[in-house]
């Protein structure tokens, strides 16, 4: 992120401390994925009638029936996506309003984002081009089928609900890489699925509540 947009982030520079500091208290220990929450400003990606509950503890409306995770849920999933090493390729299913891509965008050196709802890509283009992130690549597409021209990638994040990891989203996954996701349908945990030598390894850990994955587009 460029300087020139930091004034507005300062506004709740204390507020994002706050966050930070609950979010330590919660059990996330990934302290460079704490820096990241603390410079982000995610107020900028909610509406602005929503802005000042942006750093509550709570998933938000982003229209289109969405929404933006709470902070501990987006933590938790950097954090385990992350697993404490430098990310180099990163996809995400699930833009939304790009926060969490923003946030990838500062631990990867290149982020890939597919959203199936047009307008809201539009409206979340816009908005990282205001917070000058150029290393995010966005896709208006059903990301079921991933960014095959893009992978492999050393890192896959779902960020809606799905009973199974897609077959076409694990080929595409790097042998040493990983993907999380929320994994169910009415009960809901993340699950982590490791990409070792010898296949596939499933963690099943904290119970979530996502919005689920559907499938194709919407153009307007
Ligand atoms: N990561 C987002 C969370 C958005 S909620 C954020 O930080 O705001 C989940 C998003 O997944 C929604 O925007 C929804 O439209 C999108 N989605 C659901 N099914 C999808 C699919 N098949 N392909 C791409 N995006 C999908």
């Amino acid at each position: 992120m460029s300087m020139r947009h930091s004034g507005i982030g300062m506004t709740s520079q204390r507020t994002r401390m706050r966050m930070v500091q609950r979010l330590r208290e919660q059990g996330i220990t990934d302290e460079t994925v704490l820096a990241v929450m603390n410079a982000i400003p995610r107020h900028l990606f909610v509406e602005e009638a929503l802005a000042s509950r942006a750093y509550d503890d709570v998933a938000l409306p982003i229209n289109f029936g969405q929404t933006i995770s709470s902070p501990w849920t987006v933590a938790r999933m950097t954090e385990l996506l992350r697993a404490n090493s430098n990310l180099g390729k990163v996809l995400e299913i699930g833009t939304g309003c790009g926060y969490q891509a923003a946030l990838l965008a500062q631990l990867a050196q290149e982020v890939y984002s597919i959203e199936r709802i047009g307008p809201l890509l539009t409206r979340t283009r816009i908005r990282l081009r205001e917070l000058r992130i150029s290393n995010i690549y966005l896709k208006h597409a059903d990301g079921l089928h991933g960014f095959p021209e893009a992978g492999p990638f050393n890192g896959i994040m779902m960020t809606a609900v799905i009973t199974q990891a897609p077959a076409s989203l694990l080929e595409q996954l790097m042998v040493g890489g990983r993907m999380v996701y929320p994994k169910g349908s009415q009960k809901q945990n993340l699950c982590v699925i490791e990409h070792t030598p010898h296949g596939f390894i499933e963690t099943i850990l904290d119970e979530v509540k996502f919005v689920p994955i559907l499938a194709g587009v919407i153009s307007k």
